[in-house]
């Protein structure tokens, strides 16, 4: 699981604070230089790093706990509520249309986990709230892409909409989102092209499928293994999109985490789920609260 190395290290400076019996300013000071250092190793931002370690800081050296409390657990504490303020201190819930259908659209770049992503929110959805989807095969470029699609429909029991490969995928959205209508769809998930990178293209054709299908959520699938790139990727779709919300697939993965600690604060977007293995269950609502607790171990 991701983290393990970041959880060790940020346990181990704060361990040393708890076997002070009076805590000194220059004893927070040593444990905010080892838990910098261990953020910035697990591949945090730079700016996020310094802000939360400002922050904390500031709180731990400040009169609120140096004068009244020499208690470890309170810096503790202090690092356990910065930290979820730094992932976005509250679960964000999806965004749902006053009126059927909702429309979700799903953008990342290739291989960051979208396909299976669109199959695991529609499974989720589907399970807890009755949900009856409807998924379109919005990526013409890849024919496997649609074929993953139909695949993952078919074993989660959702239909897919697809035209092939031949048709443009705007005209594919306008006529499953016509479908969708007839059929009386509560969600729409459209499953946009992904690139190697960012491109012209890319953009520009999602810019039309965002105008057409007026979503209520463009969710950015990142893959938690590219670290900082992924923190570059969801700046730059935001910048062009506006994104609703962010989903980092692959925290199962040998990952160093930092990514996923670093996006809201970059971007100013929630996270509102993560991808945690490959099988189509594996997907959590992102709760800031309960994601630093598990860092923090
Ligand atoms: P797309 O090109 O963005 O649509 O990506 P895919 O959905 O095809 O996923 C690319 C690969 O990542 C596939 O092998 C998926 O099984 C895998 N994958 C997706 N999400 C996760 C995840 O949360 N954890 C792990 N370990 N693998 C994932």
């Amino acid at each position: 699981m991701a983290f393990e190395s970041l959880t060790e290290r940020l346990q181990d400076a704060m361990k040393k604070l708890r076997r002070k019996g009076k805590i000194t300013e220059s004893d927070v000071r040593e444990m905010m230089r080892e838990i910098r250092l261990a953020l910035l190793e697990a591949d945090v931002n730079f700016n996020v790093v310094k802000d939360f370690t400002k922050r904390v800081s500031d709180r731990a050296v400040g009169s609120e706990v140096l004068d009244t409390l020499t208690s470890a657990q309170q810096i503790v504490k202090i690092v356990d509520e910065e930290l979820t303020a730094t992932l976005g201190q509250e679960a964000v819930p999806l965004n749902k249309s006053p009126k059927i259908p909702t429309v979700i659209m799903v953008s990342g770049l290739q291989g960051a986990g979208k396909t299976t992503f669109v199959g695991k929110l529609a499974n989720f959805l589907k399970k807890n709230n009755d949900a009856r989807p409807l998924l379109i095969a919005g990526d013409v470029y890849r024919p496997a892409a649609i074929e993953q699609l139909k695949v993952i429909g078919q074993q989660i029991d959702v239909p897919v909409f697809d035209m092939g490969t031949d048709v443009s995928p705007v005209e594919i959205v306008r006529q499953g989102m016509a479908l969708a209508q007839e059929q009386k769809n509560d969600y729409v998930f459209i499953d946009t092209a992904g690139r190697l990178h960012i491109d012209d293209v890319l953009m520009n054709e999602l810019k039309e499928i965002k105008e057409l299908a007026t979503p209520d959520e463009i969710l950015l699938v990142v893959d938690a293994m590219t670290g900082q790139d992924a923190v570059n990727v969801a700046e730059s779709f935001n910048e062009q999109l506006s994104i609703t919300g962010v989903v980092v697939t692959k925290l199962d993965g040998d990952t160093r985490g930092g990514a996923a600690l670093s996006i809201r604060a970059v971007t100013g977007k929630p996270i509102k789920f993560v991808g945690t293995g490959e099988k189509l269950t594996d997907i959590e609502v992102f709760h800031p609260d309960r994601m630093s607790g598990r860092i923090l171990g």
